[in-house]
């Protein structure tokens, strides 16, 4: 999938170019290791829907922070990704890795004056889709767990 380029600024005050897509709907992935960019068009991406309705039927979801249940959704997508080559998880939204020092803190983000296109890949999910429906389910809970948004593993 070809993607624009945006000139993205660290705080370290480093310049470089990196994919980005502020289109309602499709997504740029970054792992949270190397920072490897992926493409995702949620609208038509089974598995985004899959764990959508997971995360609907949960009775003890608690919205924290007045968060909607689509931003737990973008915030726990990973675990629903194949990893990286590095073995890190994808995450949706997450910031470049600056080239020069490695920081995901970022300045500032503009549409280069001369616009250009990166090819990436798309993100896939064979290892969640190999799992049953109760490890799935597990595996949700456990991510949820942890990050504050269901209090126990009760099924
Ligand atoms: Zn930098």
């Amino acid at each position: 999938m070809k993607v624009p380029q945006y000139s993205f600024v660290c705080v370290n005050n480093h310049t470089f170019l990196s994919p980005l897509i502020l289109k309602y709907g499709e997504f740029v992935l970054r792992s949270n290791g190397q920072g490897t960019p992926r493409y995702m068009f949620a609208i038509n991406d089974e598995v985004y829907d899959e764990v959508d309705k997971m995360l609907a039927s949960l009775q003890d979801l608690k919205q924290k922070n007045g968060q909607g249940k689509s931003e737990i959704l973008q915030k726990i997508f990973g675990i629903a990704c194949d990893l990286d080559v590095d073995g890190s998880e994808f995450q949706i939204g997450s910031q470049p890795k600056c080239p020069e020092c490695g920081s995901r803190k970022m300045y500032s983000c503009d549409l280069p004056s001369e616009p250009s296109t990166e090819e990436i890949q798309e993100i896939t999910h064979d290892s969640w889709q190999k799992l049953t429906p109760t490890a799935k389910l597990e595996r949700l809970r456990n991510r949820l767990e942890k990050l504050g948004y269901i209090d126990d593993k009760l099924m």
